[in-house]
């Protein structure tokens, strides 16, 4: 469950919302107040990013893209050119990416 960008789906909560009715509920009502979006239940659904992408919350991922779509890889630490600039970029924009960089480096 270990994504392209070294982040970890199974912890993800749009991931987790559709079997934890707690998980759901909070995401609702995160994107009513927030967003002014008024989602169904079965909007919310995600089955990771190397599952079914026609199910995949964030389709448009640019590290998604580039890793599997572009390079046929299944992360970027597959890819010749690990890490580059724009994921070091990306990696410095949140704690949380850091740490998933880190463990792909880890897996090197
Ligand atoms: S959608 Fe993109 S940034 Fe989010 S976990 Fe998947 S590869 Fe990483
Ligand atoms: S170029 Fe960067 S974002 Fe693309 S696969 Fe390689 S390391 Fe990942």
């Amino acid at each position: 469950m270990i994504a392209p960008c070294g982040l970890d789906c199974s912890a993800c909560d749009i991931f987790r919302a559709p079997g934890d009715p707690e998980t759901m509920g909070r995401i609702l009502r995160w994107f009513e107040k927030e967003r002014g979006l008024k989602l169904r239940e079965e909007d919310v659904h995600c089955d990771g990013c190397l599952g079914d992408r026609s199910r995949h919350w964030s389709a448009d991922c640019w590290i998604l893209r580039c890793s599997v779509d572009d390079n046929g890889l299944r992360s970027c630490a597959e890819c010749s050119r690990f890490p580059c600039a724009r994921l070091e970029e990306w990696a410095g924009s949140d704690d949380g990416y850091r740490k998933a960089l880190e463990r792909l480096k880890s897996m090197v």
